[in-house]
């Protein structure tokens, strides 16, 4: 587990520090009631250990950091092309004779939450105020399993200048913001050697949060990051909105990425084609993207890989045909690519079992499952990266723990050796307008400045803080 996870505690005493020296600038700015209370939470959570980004705006606005689950997200960062978080959102319109509480409870809310959340809103927006025709935006933490739903938050846009925000922190605290609308456009350059962390060594750079989650995403088809070394080189070119304090409210799309670990240099251009597909290409038009993901679960470790082993239950050396995650009961399971469910059951010593069809003669399945999640059976399409099922010990097993495997043409391959074919290569047409647009994006890597330089840079590290947290 080196590269990322290895080094997490330091990353966390050190986020802690430029925390500490943003906290204090924020103090000499702006000693607002909301930055005191941010403060205690942010505080009392590292202190006890958990990463101080648990606290603070789990569910920003619309000019803000989209919603992310940040502990299971940034645990799992590194381990495995990243998912997305289960925050459900909702678009809501208050009709005649609705209150807030009433608008809340009806799209799912248990009243103790409105409640809370519509006291946190009083001192910037009383909830009388409310009109019909009011556009809001919901947001409920979905979790595992649908029984553990509950409101995450909210977000609307009183008047054109002025967005609200109320999210629930780590805590079940709600806590109101208010969010300027005049934004700046800019692109800025994140760019060095691994330190210790790609993660760390991009956030101490100025990458936000979600930057990384993207960038995650984006390497994640190629790179293995347990093989991530200190020194490997990386850039990183993303845009970001910076507001009339100079914080950055929001980060937008990636334009670049290089990484150069292990392997052949990796160089990625955003392109979006003709079709309105945006994603991720080498200087030769081969997508980032491949037809399967490397793992099926976030944060997971390997405990057994495919080959000859001897199997705990059996007592006897037998080949195994597949990789064994250990992961906690519960953790959701991805299909590592698109593709037709052709069973989802029980299937003997597999237990609940899973198993996918793709193109090109590839099938994975998924064993030991806890249960799989809803719509998930025989016959239905999924997505790549979309939850099935989650882990558990069913079947013949010593405990909880995903077995997997893929399958080509009918036998069982080693998915961690596997050179998958790409999801897509441009044609030569699409080169034709590829090749500009790539030369454009080189230069605009080379002029953009870096990211904590840039004219806004001093309000920015403060401004991360307030956005990620
Ligand atoms: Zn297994």
């Amino acid at each position: 587990m080196s590269g990322f996870d290895v080094h997490r505690a330091g990353a966390r005493r050190s986020r802690f520090r430029l925390f500490l020296l943003a906290a204090g600038t924020a103090l000499l700015l702006a000693a607002g009631m909301l930055i005191a209370q941010n403060l205690g939470v942010f505080t009392r959570d590292a202190v006890a250990g958990d990463h101080m980004l648990v606290s603070g705006q789990a569910v920003p606005d619309p000019d803000s950091e989209k919603p992310v689950s940040l502990v299971a997200a940034e645990h799992a960062m590194f381990t495995g092309p990243a998912t997305r978080p289960d925050v459900r959102r909702m678009d809501v319109t208050v009709r005649r004779g609705q209150t807030f509480a009433s608008v809340l409870s009806k799209a799912g809310s248990n009243r103790t939450d409105a409640a809370r959340a519509i006291a946190a809103l009083d001192s910037l927006y009383p909830a009388n105020l409310l009109r019909a025709g009011q556009a809001l935006t919901l947001y409920f933490e979905t979790g595992d399993e649908p029984s553990k739903t509950r409101l995450a938050g909210l977000s609307f846009r009183p008047d054109p200048e002025r967005t609200l925000t109320v999210s629930r922190n780590a805590r079940g605290h709600f806590h109101a913001r208010e969010a300027t609308t005049n934004l700046t456009r800019e692109v800025v350059r994140v760019t060095g050697e691994v330190s210790s962390s790609l993660y760390l060594s991009t956030i101490e750079l100025g990458a936000t949060d979600r930057v990384v989650f993207e960038l995650a995403n984006i390497l994640g088809f190629a790179v293995d990051f347990r093989t991530v070394q200190p020194g490997d080189p990386f850039d990183v070119v993303f845009e970001r909105f910076v507001n009339g304090r100079g914080e950055t409210v929001r980060t937008g799309d990636i334009f670049y990425v290089m990484f150069d670990g292990r392997g052949a240099p990796l160089e990625y251009f955003r392109y979006e084609t003709e079709d309105g597909e945006a994603g991720y290409y080498t200087a030769e038009g081969e997508s980032a993207r491949r037809l399967l993901m490397r793992m099926p679960i976030n944060g997971a470790r390997i405990s057994s890989s495919f080959g000859m082993r001897f199997h705990p239950v059996l007592a006897r050396n037998r080949p195994h045909n597949g990789t064994d995650f250990a992961a906690p009961r519960g953790t959701p399971i991805m299909a590592t690519g698109a593709g037709i469910v052709e069973r989802a059951n029980r299937f003997g010593s597999f237990g609940n079992y899973i198993r996918i069809r793709h193109a090109n003669g590839y099938q994975t399945a998924y064993a030991h499952l806890r249960g799989f999640a809803r719509g998930i059976r025989s016959g239905v399409r999924v997505r790549q990266g979309q939850i099935i099922g989650y882990v558990g010990t069913t079947g013949r097993s010593t405990g909880p723990h995903l077995h997997y495997e893929v399958h080509l043409n009918g036998r069982p391959t080693n998915p961690m050796s596997l050179n998958l074919p790409t999801g897509r290569h441009l044609t030569r047409d699409e080169l034709t307008l590829f090749t500009p647009a790539r030369d454009k994006l080189i230069g605009i890597r080379d002029q953009a400045p870096l990211a904590l330089k840039s004219p806004s840079a001093g309000a920015a590290v403060s401004a991360r803080f307030r956005s990620d947290a």
